[in-house]
């Protein structure tokens, strides 16, 4: 129900938790976040309920790393369990969404096919699998995460994040906002600006079916048909 993305200059964590607080006027049942650490190792903590049982389980279970994201969620597809809690991982790639894929029976039937076991039951955990099977074929993270977007039904957000990749964040939308948050020497992505104004208030509201590749040095965004993108980027006032 909330996305926060950041490649920042230090550790993360805390600030992911920060930005999901901001989101929490949304409503959800879970959160979690993913980082990658400097040696590019990814990993992830989930926590039903409140975001201080996601806080308390980071305090016992510490996430490095100077890149990550995190998600509110507000479960559509699949009960409010800690596996069904985002980000879903599959192998090099994490992801948290937001909205509903619609078609997400034929593409888990296809990763079932192609011999992937689905361990939740969200209709996210496909945008992993289906990501993560693009780059057992060879592709590279965003090759991969393009062919992904391609094949997807419905209203979405999208954050995704990559092993060994510790400068890159994908962000997508179609029916779901998500902003591209501008920093110094520091990317955002979030749902609203109200998520990224302790971070930034120079923000790039995403069009319907845009998605954006970012790295600290910036974020190229390309449009429904994969053109590069012109977006403005606006000054906001939210009153951090
Ligand atoms: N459909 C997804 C799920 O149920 C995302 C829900 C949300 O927007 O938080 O996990």
């Amino acid at each position: 129900c909330g996305i926060i993305g950041i490649l920042g200059g230090h550790e993360v964590s805390p600030q992911l938790v920060e930005a999901l607080k901001r989101l929490e006027y949304r409503g959800y049942d879970s959160a979690g976040v993913a980082t990658v650490d400097g040696s590019g190792r990814l990993d992830r903590r989930r926590a039903v309920g409140k975001l201080v049982n996601l806080s308390d389980r980071l305090v016992h279970e510490p996430l490095t790393g100077h890149a990550g994201i995190g998600h509110t969620r507000w479960a559509t597809h699949g009960a409010a369990t800690e596996a069904n809690a985002h980000p879903h991982r599959r192998g090099p790639v994490a992801v948290v969404h937001n909205g509903i894929i619609e078609n997400f029976r034929e593409l888990r039937d296809e990763v079932v096919a192609l011999g992937m076991q689905p361990e939740s039951q969200t209709d996210t955990e496909t945008v992993a699998l289906l990501t993560a099977w693009h780059m057992g074929q060879g592709m590279d993270p965003v090759a991969a995460a393009r062919a992904t977007l391609r094949r997807l039904h419905g209203a979405f957000a999208l954050a995704f994040l990559f092993e060994g990749e510790p400068d890159l964040m994908i962000g997508a939308r179609k029916g779901s906002p998500l902003a591209v948050g501008h920093g110094e020497s520091e990317m955002f992505l979030g749902s609203d600006a109200i998520a990224l104004a302790p971070f930034t208030d120079r923000i790039t509201y995403l069009d319907d079916g845009d998605h954006v590749v970012i790295r600290r040095a910036g974020a190229q965004i390309f449009d429904a048909d994969g053109r590069p993108a012109n977006r403005e980027i606006q000054q906001i006032d939210v009153g951090a």
